[in-house]
């Protein structure tokens, strides 16, 4: 639904993506016009934007703690896990090693790509998860050897996995690590460190400031990874193509405001969170789904409402001027219920009516915003419990 002009909507759909700062936007302007040129190209602009490049793999880099040789620019997080997971294939073969595991709620790109390797024969593991969402290092022996997959944090659930347990886990069963930072990198504080030392990293910037369209694969420790497609040597050769300069420009820009800003973002995503959930506390029939707050990405909260549809609320509290979102715009979603939910053993009901409010972390919504949004829930939810007020929730 259109604003009305002036009137700013209260922003919790960071699951989405985040607004790019006005300093991306202004670094990138130039390489869209004036200083528009091939990297590759060996005349004067050709080397200015292969510079440009290169001080934005190390920004990248830097923002994780990792080396800029290690920085594989791509189209963003789906294709940076569709090249991690499918590109181990010939590696996984080879080692004689021949398994691939990832939680039963993980995102589509990290599943389906886990899926098209199974139906060409590699065994892939979907580990069961409970409603918190979370994967015990303690399940991690149990795997198949070979690749363990996941999203540092989930987001529908909000669940944030313990990522440094569970890499070390896979080390001591000779397994390699592959951490989806999306809804982490840039926003909290978030390094190959903090993370164990995965072999392989993604990373988004749209998630946190940069534009769309543009992510990372960090390959490191020289795992071999085939690439997707074929036909061109740029990215080392793991991603053939001309790239996308002026969103690679971007992205260098908001990994290097965020290296500066991540424990203020941290601390103001964890008060949007705390003021949400206190304003959506009273509510008749609300239900928090995921982990508890201390396993939860910061600035994340997702709820259930008995007898109401998640859509319903969603779009009247847009009227209200909230956004929000009732899943993860990729998610896979059958007859209106989230598959990831249900694999975390939510039921169809509750699935259908989820809601997901994140906030972006530049800058959280106000502590007034959070209470207005909240507030805007209540009365929602009041008017559609008035509209229906006989509806029952089956077997929630
Ligand atoms: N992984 C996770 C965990 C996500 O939440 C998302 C999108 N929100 C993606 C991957 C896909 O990211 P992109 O839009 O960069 O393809």
């Amino acid at each position: 639904m259109e604003r009305p002009a002036g009137v700013s909507a209260v922003n919790f759909d960071g699951v989405a993506t985040c607004p790019p700062l006005p300093e991306v936007a202004e670094a990138m302007r130039p390489w869209l016009s004036e200083r528009h040129a091939n990297p590759e190209s060996r005349h004067a602009a050709g080397a200015a934007a292969r510079r440009a490049v290169e001080e934005a793999r190390a920004d990248v880099a830097a923002l994780v703690g990792a080396k800029p040789e290690e920085v594989v620019f791509t189209s963003g997080a789906t294709e940076a896990n569709n090249l991690a997971v499918r590109g181990a294939a010939a590696w996984l073969r080879r080692a004689g090693d021949s398994g691939v595991a990832v939680p039963a709620h993980e995102h589509p790109s990290l599943l389906h790509p886990a899926r098209t390797l199974a139906r060409e024969g590699f065994t892939v593991a979907e580990i069961a998860v409970g409603r918190d969402g979370l994967l015990p290092p303690a399940a991690v022996p149990g795997l198949p050897r070979g690749l363990l997959a996941f999203s540092h944090a989930h987001a529908e659930l909000g669940t944030l996995q313990p990522a440094a347990e569970l890499a070390a886990a896979a080390r001591a069963s000779g397994t390699r690590v592959l951490v989806d930072a999306t809804l982490t990198a840039g926003r909290i504080p978030c390094t190959v460190e903090t993370l164990g030392g995965p072999d392989l990293l993604t990373l988004s910037f749209h998630h946190f400031g940069g534009p769309m369209g543009v992510g990372a694969l960090l390959i490191r420790g020289g795992l071999p990874i085939a690439p997707l497609l074929e036909g061109g040597a740029q990215e080392r050769g793991y991603r053939p193509g001309t790239p996308n300069l002026p969103g690679i420009v971007g992205a260098g820009v908001a990994a290097r405001i965020a290296r500066g800003t991540l424990a203020e973002r941290e601390a103001a995503l964890r008060r949007a969170a705390a003021d949400l959930r206190e304003g959506l506390q009273g509510i008749d029939g609300l239900h928090f789904t995921g982990p508890p707050p201390e396993s939860r990405l910061p600035g994340h909260v997702s709820f259930t409402v008995e007898r109401i549809e998640g859509e319903s609320l969603l779009l009247r509290i847009e009227a209200e001027g909230v956004l929000a979102a009732t899943g993860s715009p990729c998610a896979d979603v059958a007859g209106f219920a989230s598959a990831a939910l249900l694999a975390a053993g939510y039921t169809r009901n509750e699935a259908r009516g989820h809601l997901v409010s994140c906030a972006p972390p530049h800058p959280a919504p106000s502590s007034a915003a959070t209470r207005e949004a909240a507030a805007a829930v209540q009365r929602v939810v009041g008017a559609l419990r008035a509209l229906a007020p006989g509806a029952e929730t089956p077997g929630r």
